[in-house]
C-alpha cells in the first residue's frame, strides 16, 4: 500500500473507471496513481501487454479480466470492451482499465474514454510511461538531443487492416523528423525503411530495435535502415518491439547504462 494521504491521491470512487497506463513493463515505472488504483480496484480489465508482475500487485480479491487475444480465442472488439467497462461501473465497481505504456498512445484509451463519457460514467485518465520513451531510455537512447535531434515523431507501423499505414505521410516524416519512433512496426519494417530511404533518408542511418523493453527479456539490436528488417529476422527478435530510427541511436554506445551494469 502506498501512502495516498501523503501523496494527496484522489479517492477511487465506486462506480467510476480509471484508464491507467502501466508503463512498458518494469513495475518500478508505475506511477503512484497506478499503484493507488491497483490497491483499490474491484475489477482490473487489462491488455495483453501488461506485465504479469504488475497484475500481481492488484489488491487481493480484485477480479482480473483479460481484454485481449488469448489462447487463440478472438479478442473482444473495442465496443465490447467499452461496454464491459460501463457494465462493471454501473454495478458499482471501482474499475481499473489497465493498459501497457500510456493509455492514450496507440492504446485506444481515447475510444474508451469517449464511450464512458457517452454513458455518463465518471472516469479519470492516468498517464503512463510510453514504450517509445521509456523503452528507449532503457536502451540508453535519448529520444531527443539538443545537438542532433530537435524533433521526434511517434508513428504506428500498422494500419487497422494490418498493412503499412497509407494515412501516414512517410515522405514528410522522412524530411521533417530527425528521430522516428515506430510502434507496431516489426512486420512492416522493411517496407517502411524503403519508403523513408526513397524520401531521402540515408540507408546507413542507425536503427535500434528494442524487444520486450524494460523487462528481464529486453534485447536491443542495432542496425542500419537498409538492413534492419533482415537483421531482426536473422536475430529472431521477438514482439513486442519498439523501433527507433535516427542519429540518437549512436549515443547508446556510451549511454547503455543497463548493459554496462
Ligand atoms: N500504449 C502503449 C502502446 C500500445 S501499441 C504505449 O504507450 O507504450 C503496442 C505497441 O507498443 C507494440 O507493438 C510495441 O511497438 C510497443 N510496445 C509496448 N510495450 C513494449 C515493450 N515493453 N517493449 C517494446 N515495445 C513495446
Amino acid at each position: 500500500m502506498i501512502d495516498s494521504a501523503r501523496l494527496e491521491l484522489p479517492e477511487f470512487a465506486p462506480g467510476s473507471v480509471w484508464l491507467v497506463g502501466a508503463g512498458p513493463g518494469d513495475p518500478g515505472l508505475l506511477t503512484a496513481l497506478a499503484l493507488h488504483a491497483l490497491d483499490h480496484a474491484d475489477s482490473v480489465v487489462y491488455d495483453a501487454l501488461v506485465d504479469q508482475r504488475i497484475l500481481a500487485l492488484a489488491r487481493p480479491g480484485a477480479a482480473l479480466e483479460h481484454a485481449g487475444k488469448r489462447g487463440g480465442r478472438p479478442s473482444p472488439s473495442q465496443p465490447d470492451i467499452s461496454a464491459r467497462l460501463v457494465e462493471l461501473a454501473r454495478a458499482g465497481h471501482r474499475v481499473l482499465r489497465l493498459k501497457g505504456g500510456d493509455p492514450l498512445v496507440f492504446g485506444r484509451g481515447g475510444e474508451e474514454g469517449l464511450a464512458l463519457a457517452a454513458a455518463h460514467i465518471p472516469f479519470r485518465i492516468v498517464p503512463g510511461i510510453t514504450a517509445g520513451i521509456g523503452g528507449l531510455a532503457y536502451a540508453g537512447i535519448p529520444v531527443t538531443h539538443r545537438k542532433i535531434a530537435s524533433a521526434v515523431t511517434f508513428v504506428t507501423g500498422h494500419d487497422r487492416d494490418g498493412s503499412v499505414p497509407d494515412s501516414v505521410d512517410w515522405a514528410a516524416i522522412a524530411r521533417g523528423s530527425p528521430v522516428i519512433v515506430l510502434y507496431m512496426a516489426s512486420s512492416h519494417l522493411g517496407r517502411i525503411a524503403a519508403r523513408l530511404v526513397a524520401a531521402g533518408r540515408s540507408p546507413t542511418e542507425p536503427v535500434a530495435i528494442i524487444s520486450k523493453a524494460t523487462t528481464a527479456g529486453q534485447r536491443v539490436l542495432v542496425s542500419v535502415l537498409a538492413d534492419a528488417a533482415a537483421a531482426a529476422a536473422a536475430a529472431r527478435i521477438e514482439a513486442p518491439t519498439i523501433i527507433v530510427i535516427g542519429e540518437v541511436v549512436r549515443l547508446r554506445a556510451t549511454l547503455d547504462w543497463l548493459g554496462a551494469r
